[in-house]
């Protein structure tokens, strides 16, 4: 009998994993949810400590940006689904080693896979790096990329508009755009 893959198989397999060090610090794994309505992923870097207490992703701060930014667009929150390419909090926050990111992209491969997104949103240079090899988003953000037939969109992290004004008009106007390109494909 085939076995068909689910997001509720893919967040059982994160939840049981050991298969790099954060498994020992966390509280909770942060698989991603959402819905899938508008068929738009968005992947940020990995979960903070209000995500790790919940298993929740984009909680904090950042997520009520993109929150907002999203819903300035008529998109809400559970049109889409949200994760981040690693599922368990590194501790203080620090970014994610590179083993990390290699080791736990299985799993973020598996929910590409079975979702189809029409766009995946890549939310900044940590995660836009290590999935399109980009330098910097400063010259990519606000266009579409394509790496094997899959779509990406790529802007600044909310986190990082927190105190910078400029670079919250910035990160606005991207998803005003990102919501233009999905109602119009
Ligand atoms: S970060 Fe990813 S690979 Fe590492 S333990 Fe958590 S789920 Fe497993």
């Amino acid at each position: 009998m085939i076995e068909y893959d689910t997001l509720n198989k893919i967040a059982l397999d994160i939840k049981n994993c050991q298969l790099c060090l954060l498994c020992s610090n966390r509280k909770n794994t942060v698989p991603g949810e959402g819905g899938f309505r508008k068929k738009l992923m968005i992947i940020g870097e990995a979960p903070g400590y209000h995500e790790d207490q919940s298993g929740r992703p984009f909680i904090g701060t950042a997520g009520k940006i993109l929150r907002n930014a999203l819903l300035k667009n008529n998109i809400q929150f559970d049109d889409v689904f949200i994760t981040n390419i690693i599922k368990c909090r590194p501790p203080n926050n620090r970014q994610p080693r590179i083993n990390e990111k290699k080791i736990c992209m299985q799993y973020l491969e598996r929910q590409i896979l079975l979702l189809q997104p029409k766009i995946i949103c890549l939310l900044g240079n940590v995660v836009s790096s290590y999935i399109l090899d980009i330098k910097s988003i400063t010259n990519e953000r606000g266009s579409i990329l394509h790496k094997n037939d899959l779509k990406y969109f790529v802007t600044y992290h909310p986190a990082a508009t927190i105190y910078n004004r400029n670079l919250l008009n910035t990160f606005e106007q991207d998803i005003k755009k990102l919501a233009e390109y999905i109602s119009q494909n």
